[in-house]
């Protein structure tokens, strides 16, 4: 079984001593039925990852104590997905999703024809934060505030963006290998309005691309950009775990 993870937010280093949030005791001590002695990881992006040993676990606190460094800190580079925020249940899975598939920065746009749903930013965090801790990333990436549509477009127009287009446009693949630094639009469950649409294809950094003949919803569609994104631009032979 694979040692325990977790993402601390506190400097990671050596002979380091660190109180644990109380959830994070509560889940070692009822949900792993740790004991004092027991080692595990930890890590952020910007102390690396480190192996660490519970020094004192009870009722009241968790204790660790910081060991060897097992991975130094290192670059995490990956899209942008700009996204239409969805219902709680399909957003939770896109994001965990993106995590696993190595998205650097999450930006929720807000669409005309989109869920509008008060999405509570700590409860996302949580989510990223477990993703990461099972996918081995030492970053998260960055949850920015939801945004205008457009707004959002041109703050990404200088690497430019790859707009998936349920109305139809260039083919992914030799989109995505082109321009592989561009930021990836997904629209909301409703599709985008024409107002919206036209207004995104008269900016020539925006360049449109189809999914494939069948409509897909979109945290496929989003799960499909990042995926072909991968598949087209990451290294042969990157290992992504540490030796324990
Ligand atoms: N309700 C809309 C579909 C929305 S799908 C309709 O019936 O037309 C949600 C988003 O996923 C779209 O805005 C688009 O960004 C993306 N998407 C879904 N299927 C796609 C496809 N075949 N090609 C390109 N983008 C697609």
């Amino acid at each position: 079984m694979r040692d325990t993870r977790l993402h601390l937010e506190a400097p990671l280093g050596p002979g380091a001593s660190l109180d644990l949030e109380p959830e994070a005791a509560h889940y070692l001590r009822a949900v792993l039925r740790a004991r004092a002695g027991r080692t595990l990881r930890v890590f952020n992006a910007g102390s690396g990852e480190w192996r660490a040993r519970l020094v004192r676990l009870d009722r009241h606190r968790a204790t660790l104590a910081v060991e060897t460094q097992l991975r130094p800190p290192a670059a995490e580079p990956g899209p942008t997905l700009l996204f239409a925020l969805l219902k709680k249940p399909r957003l939770e899975w896109l994001l965990e999703k993106a995590v696993e598939l190595g998205a650097a920065r999450l930006q929720p746009v807000r669409c005309r024809h989109a869920v509008v749903e008060a999405a509570r930013p700590d409860r996302l965090r949580q989510r990223l934060i477990e993703a990461a801790e099972q996918c081995e990333r030492l970053s998260l990436p960055e949850l920015l505030p939801e945004t205008g549509l457009l707004e959002a477009v041109h703050a990404a127009s200088e690497p430019g963006v790859i707009l998936a287009d349920e109305a139809g446009g260039a083919a992914l693949a030799p989109t995505l290998r082109r321009y592989p630094e561009a930021a990836l639009l997904v629209g909301p469950e409703g599709g985008f309005a024409t107002d919206e649409r036209t207004a995104l294809r008269a900016l020539t950094f925006v360049r449109p691309v189809s999914l494939g003949a069948t409509i897909l919803r979109a945290e496929t569609a989003s799960l499909m950009l990042l995926a072909c994104h991968r598949a087209l631009t990451s290294a042969a032979d990157r290992p992504c775990r540490a030796e324990a």
